[in-house]
């Protein structure tokens, strides 16, 4: 039960109202109990006002205080309230009983502090009794006024107050919990819908989304981002599936190549001759079979972003004049032109050396076979804006400019016939973007029917 969100929730919010609650209450509680104490003592304050006044009044015209203090208890009441009229020395001359069954005996000490401050207070036998004066002339003084009350009376409102909040806190509490449980199931609720749509998505409904009721929220935000997650694994499944897909048909025709041939040739004995033309038909397509099975091996790795790439310094001056070697071997036979680069500058970029040659070799296979035989290809490398820039040029079939964009997508030729007698698969430009996209650098091409095609690689220089 603990385990839910939203029974966390309500306890906190629970456990932080009830703090509040009882300090707020603990506040109002003290507070009312010095308000009520204050004002008993003003009230007992002003009844001995009253009586000393009055037995002031009376003392001017009776014979004796005794008769003028019995005078004026007469004349003043005061419902449950005990009042006594004291000579200098606190002996009782005369007194009211509206409290039955108590007496009351004044120490010397509180008359002397009611002499000093005017008045004087003291808890007694459960009673609150207040001292005054008669005459605040210290030399004429005719005697005191005592007049006391229950201090039940102070401690009835102090319980029923208590009893009030007894009852309220818990209510209030009870009630306030309740609808943070239900604000914090309300607001949860999309949460448990998203848990369940989310569930429900496997490898088959990856185009499924998760319903977003306010992106602006933060439920809403999460359930935004998962949704471009699952745009992303989508298009990721999308693309390897397509890779499945196309490579199987590309692997399809050699294999069936090899089977028929295989089976033709072993249908009846045949010239020795024949099975040598058999085998080699065998070998070329074995041969183009290992060349896409070694190029789907370096697609297999293209979701590797860069940071899994190995991260050697490489000397381009050192592979471009490596690679043009090789370029130069492959245009000889082709009785092509190689425009070997001249004295090339000293350039350092990071990177891996055997994917970087491999996408120049590439380039260099690709100029060498799509440029009939008497063209010319150059090789070239300088450094441009911080860039080093490999350019690689041939005076080829060149490719029409609507195809030129789509030439780098896996698979894609403009001319299948062509590029299948030349042993291509179409994998050669795509796995070039990818490993000079794996270094932070582009490629592009520039390229005119009939009069050639220029590839160039822009690689960040190591600072
Ligand atoms: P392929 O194995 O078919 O050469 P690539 O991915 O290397 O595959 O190239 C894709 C297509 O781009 C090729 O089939 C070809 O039509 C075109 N292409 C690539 N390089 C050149 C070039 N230098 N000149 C003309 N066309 C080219």
């Amino acid at each position: 039960m603990f385990d839910s969100v939203r029974m966390r929730l309500t306890l906190w919010y629970a456990a932080v109202l009830a703090v509040a609650l009882i300090a707020f209450a603990l506040l109002v509680y003290s507070a009312a109990a010095r308000g009520f104490y204050e004002r008993q003592d003003e009230s007992l304050r002003s009844t001995a006002a009253t009586v000393a006044s009055a037995y002031l009044e009376e003392l001017a015209e009776q014979e004796s205080p005794a008769k003028a203090s019995e005078v004026v208890l007469v004349e003043l009441v005061f419902p449950n309230r005990y009042v006594a009229i004291t000579d200098t020395e606190g002996q009782v001359i005369a007194q009211a009983g509206n409290l039955p069954g108590q007496r009351l005996i004044v120490p010397a000490a509180s008359l002397s502090e009611a002499r000093q401050r005017g008045i004087g207070f003291k808890d007694s036998n459960g009673l609150r009794v207040a001292i005054s004066p008669v005459s605040q002339d210290q030399n004429k003084q005719p005697g005191f006024v005592v007049v006391a009350e229950s201090l039940n009376v102070v401690s009835d409102s102090l319980r029923s107050l208590r009893r009030s909040f007894y009852t309220g806190v818990p209510v209030i509490l009870i009630l306030a919990s309740l609808g943070g449980y239900f604000l914090a199931r309300k607001s949860l609720a999309p949460m448990a819908l998203m848990n369940e749509q989310t569930r429900s998505i496997t490898a088959g409904n990856l185009s499924a989304r998760l319903d977003v009721a306010n992106p602006r929220d933060e439920v809403g935000g999460l359930a935004t981002t998962i949704n471009d997650l699952l745009g992303r694994l989508e298009n990721a499944f999308e693309e390897q599936q397509r890779l499945i897909a196309d490579s199987s048909h590309e692997l399809r025709t050699p294999v069936a190549v090899v089977r028929t041939e295989a089976e033709v040739a072993l249908e009846q004995e045949r010239e020795t001759g024949e099975y040598r033309t058999s085998l080699a038909l065998i070998r070329d397509e074995a041969e183009r079979l290992s060349r896409i099975v070694e190029d789907l091996f370096i697609l297999a790795r293209q979701p590797l972003v860069s940071p899994a790439l190995a991260r050697e310094s490489i000397r381009l001056n050192d592979l471009v004049r490596d690679c043009g070697r090789a370029a130069q071997v492959l245009a000889a036979r082709k009785s092509l032109q190689f425009d070997a680069p001249g004295p090339l500058p000293e350039l350092t970029v990071k990177g891996d050396d055997e994917l970087l040659r491999r996408m120049l070799l590439n380039l260099l296979d690709n100029a060498v076979k799509y440029t009939p035989p008497g063209g010319e290809i150059s090789l070239n490398l300088s450094a441009q804006n911080g860039d080093a820039k490999i350019t690689v040029s041939d005076t080829g079939v060149g490719i029409p400019s609507e195809h030129q964009a789509r030439v780098f997508d896996r698979f894609y030729r403009v001319d299948k016939a062509r590029s299948r007698a030349e042993g291509g698969a179409g994998l050669g430009l795509s796995i070039a973007r990818w490993i000079v996209e794996a270094h932070g650098g582009t490629l592009s091409v520039e390229s005119k029917v009939g009069s050639g095609s220029t590839f160039t690689v822009e690689l960040p220089l190591r600072e």
